[in-house]
């Protein structure tokens, strides 16, 4: 039984095993990428229907005719409800992932014998997590218990695999059939992780091919032939799928070749009445391909110096020293499409850096990482768990250990019998109370030990019967360990604001993080929907509270993440003690068709326009407009042009539609800009007459607080922030109430109750925290740590604070407020703002 490690491209998948098997594949390090009966490593990620059957791989991938169609590139597709012509049904993604998995493992059972249950399977860095939780879909369709990992990881762990510095930074920049990533990832002691990534998922060697079947389709038709084809599902037409293919052919070709020519008489019929057969003559040169997808290879360069401003690293890396540990030390070049030859000359030109390409890894190496991380699991095969052998020691006696799983047949799993066979001597023990065991075997020196090892339950049994190649002599160091696998993109709520983020991009999973929120009406249930970036993976209620959420209330939403990517959101609300959890179950959205998406291009846009109107001016307007006018022009420049890329239309659609809803929380700033400025006159009249009646009140400084508020309203107006402009305003509107009260002679105002009181207490406190993080580098560091004192302290006694004891808590909640949370004012210079107390009767 052997752990496999499966590359799931958008093109081609590829499959590789731990283990040195020089007759099955190719050896790469510790492992062998298993070759197909026609010596092929590559297998297209394709399927099609002939007659009854179901083709996979590069047979499906060429059998274009009338009667089928291959499906590919799917993987494109994951994570959408999109679906694929297969013969005479329609096909997920997932589906159709799902049997080129099956094709992959079933390579490497059919070369090694035996069924493979575990397996790593890679995914691209940009894959969010509707597109990852499809690809676990897909595996476990097929009854493969996978892991899951970031190509880009994998590549770098192949290519580093024998370079032993203790630090190093890898850019791999990965562009193959469908997606483009860009990715900086770091080793430092063995470990792997991923300092910064980027890239497309649209963008790659596919794109390439249609710019090139655009031109072949135009060819056609301005000699007369008619061919119409569905601009909603291109690749079911056996036609289109014929140009993609020949355009590959010819891309492939100016990879090598400055012209690419295609003579092909009768190559389809077109849609004339009657069709007549259509005779292909077309030549393209490296220079024209070139010029048609220069766009695209400029966004790899972009892509890939915003991932190394993220990282820190100069715009031109190469120029750095070696020891600077912002150097990046490698460019590694994966997927196919890195091999044009002009890409790899411009990586040069902009980074300074030589590429690291080489042919006879270039396809494998996502494989060949995959299959390194999953030497390192410790396997489960069958009912045995057994621990990784290395295939090298420099130690004589080597250790095997492992644990006998309880099952319904075998629930007792101790004194089940271990034997190894094969080194200097049989060894041989019983398994413990838990089923685990551990012995020691002597290896013959300086020779190739092949240890059989056989686990039987105490009724005789075979449990597990397994070999091992383990060479005394040289000492292999272990593969590095699998790195934990980082968030791809941030994920956020929705909120009056806009996006809050929730998890930001590349935090390492497992992951729990709270973040607190404010109700804005009473509420019975807390809806969310949670976005990543700008992809709405989930709408959902926490629902089931005992009583109603009040207005003004803090809600703390925790959300979890555990390593495999699943989610679930607990919504609690402290002053009422209440608190729910509810798992994210993703939604699966459908992809509109073309004439759909121009109709919901048309509808946003006209809100964007009305909108945008009531948006305050400034910057904030400006860069919005801009990013919106954009968008506008891609989603008509691809919706209107020849056979549009649905998905990428769709993903472009989506980030038009958060734009248009942000800019609408902000169009309908609350009070207006007028009635704010009538606020503050109102002030600057009362202010004196009431200080006239209660002269301490020119103590508490109301005027300079106004002031501040004035100034942080201004600050959220320019920055058109519709929630902290509500925030302020609201406050000025308080205080001019209360200066009403005192001129009319009215009742003492009174301090309000202990819970809203707590609230605001706990806002301010969260306040001058975010402050004294921002300050940190300024600011002595004793102040800060004073300061930081000072607000723990405060939020202790908050805490402790029981605000069910009306007054009590009341004084209990001014007393923590004027003596830590003043305190910590003054320490970062605040006394000013100290006087927002003064916005609070006390
Ligand atoms: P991958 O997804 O890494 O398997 O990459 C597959 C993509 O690489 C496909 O779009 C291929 O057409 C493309 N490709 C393979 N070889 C070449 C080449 N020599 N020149 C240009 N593109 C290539």
């Amino acid at each position: 039984m052997h752990a496999i490690g499966i590359d799931l491209g958008t093109t081609n998948s590829v499959v590789a095993v731990e283990g040195h098997y020089p007759e099955k594949g190719q050896v790469c390090e510790n492992v062998t990428v298993i070759a197909d009966e026609f010596g092929r490593f590559t297998q297209a990620s394709a399927v099609c229907k002939a007659g009854d059957e179901i083709v996979v791989g590069d047979d499906a991938k060429d059998m274009i005719s009338e009667e089928h169609t291959p499906v590919r590139f799917a993987k494109k597709y994951m994570g959408t409800q999109e679906t694929f012509r297969v013969g005479d049904e329609l096909w997920t993604a997932v589906q159709v992932s799902a049997k080129v998995l099956e094709h992959m493992r079933s390579m490497v059972e059919r070369a090694l014998g035996g069924t493979i249950q575990n397996a790593i399977v890679t995914h691209p860095a940009y894959f969010d997590a509707l597109a990852i939780n499809a690809t676990k879909e897909a595996a476990a369709m097929i009854g493969l218990n996978v892991e899951l990992m970031m190509e880009p990881i994998a590549a770098a762990m192949a290519y580093t695999y024998s370079d032993r510095s203790e630090h190093l930074r890898v850019l791999v920049y990965d562009l193959g059939g469908g997606t483009f990533d860009v990715t900086l990832v770091e080793r430092t002691s063995g470990a792997f992780r991923p300092v910064a990534f980027g890239g497309n998922r649209e963008l790659g060697g596919y794109n390439f091919d249609k710019s090139i079947a655009l031109k072949m389709l135009a060819s056609l038709r301005e000699k007369g032939y008619r061919l119409v084809i569905d601009q909603n599902h291109p690749e079911r037409d056996p036609r289109w799928a014929s140009l993609m293919h020949h355009a590959e052919q010819m891309k492939i070709k100016l990879s090598s070749a400055p012209k690419a020519d295609l003579r092909m008489p009768g190559i389809f019929r077109d849609d004339s009445e009657p069709s007549k057969s259509v005779s292909m003559a077309f030549s393209i040169s490296r220079a024209e391909f070139l010029e048609s997808i220069k766009d695209e290879i400029n966004e790899t360069i972009s892509a890939t110096k915003a991932v190394l401003a993220k990282a820190g690293c100069l715009s031109n890396p190469g120029a750095k020293s070696e020891n600077d540990p912002n150097a990046v030390h490698q460019l590694v070049l994966v997927g196919g499409s890195s091999r044009i030859p002009a890409i790899q000359e411009r990586l040069t030109q902009e980074f300074g850096l030589t590429p690291h390409f080489s042919e006879d890894i270039i396809d494998l190496s996502v494989a060949v990482g995959a299959a390194i991380a999953a030497s390192q699991m410790g396997k489960r095969e069958g009912q045995v768990l057994l621990q990784n052998i290395p295939t090298g020691t420099d130690r004589q006696k080597l250790t095997i250990a492992g644990r006998v799983l309880p099952s319904q047949e075998l629930s007792d799993v101790a004194n089940c019998v271990v034997t190894v066979r094969g080194g200097l001597d049989e060894e041989t023990t019983t398994t413990g109370g838990n089923g685990g065991f551990h012995l020691e075997v002597m290896l013959n020196e300086e020779s190739e030990n092949s240890l059989q090892i056989v686990v039987e339950s105490p009724n005789g049994e075979v449990l597990l019967e397994t070999t091992r190649q383990v060479k005394h002599g040289e000492a292999i160091a272990p593969p590095p360990p699998k790195p934990k696998p980082p968030l791809p993109k941030p994920i956020s709520v929705a909120t009056d604001r806009g996006l809050k983020v929730i998890a930001a991009e590349n935090v390492t999973l497992p992951y729990s993080n709270t973040t607190a929120f404010v109700t804005l009406e009473e509420l019975t249930e807390v809806p969310l929907d949670i976005y990543q970036e700008d992809m709405l993976l989930s709408t959902l209620a926490i629902k089931g509270f005992s009583s109603p959420v009040p207005e003004n209330s803090r809600v703390d939403l925790k959300l979890e993440i555990d390593d495999n990517y699943n989610m679930k959101v607990t919504a609690s609300v402290p002053v009422a003690s209440i608190s729910k959890t509810q798992e994210i179950k993703l939604q699966k959205p459908v992809i509109p068709n073309v004439d759909e998406m121009g109709v919901q291009l048309k509808q946003l846009e006209v809100q964007y326009e009305s909108r945008l109107g009531n948006m305050p001016d400034g910057d904030s307007k400006a860069r919005m407009a801009a990013e919106c006018d954009r968008l506008i022009e891609e989603l008509k420049k691809i919706l209107g042009g020849e056979q549009p890329e649905r998905i990428q239309a769709f993903m472009l659609l989506n980030r038009f539609a958060l734009l248009v809803k942000q800019i609408s929380a902000m169009g309908a700033l609350k009070p207006s800009k007028s009635e704010f400025e009538d606020l503050l006159k109102a002030i600057g009249e009362l202010l004196p007459q009431a200080i006239q009646k209660r002269p301490e009140i020119a103590q508490q400084r109301l005027g300079d607080t106004v002031e501040i508020l004035k100034q942080q309203a201004t600050k959220a107006y320019q920055e058109a922030d519709p929630g902290a402009w509500g925030t302020h305003t609201k406050k000025v509107a308080q205080i001019k109430e209360e200066l009403e009260r005192i001129v009319k002679g009215g009742p003492e105002p009174e301090i309000p109750p202990a819970p809203i009181l707590k609230m605001i207490i706990t806002e301010y406190i969260d306040e001058l925290d975010q402050e004294v993080a921002a300050g940190q580098g300024n600011l002595p560091p004793n102040i800060v740590e004073r300061a930081k004192s000072e607000l723990r302290t405060a939020r202790q006694k908050l805490g402790a604070c029981d605000v069910t004891r009306g007054k009590q808590a009341q004084a209990e909640l001014i007393g923590v407020l004027q003596q830590h949370v003043a305190a910590a004012g003054k320490l970062l210079n605040r006394d000013s703002r100290g006087s927002k107390v003064g916005e609070l009767p006390t």
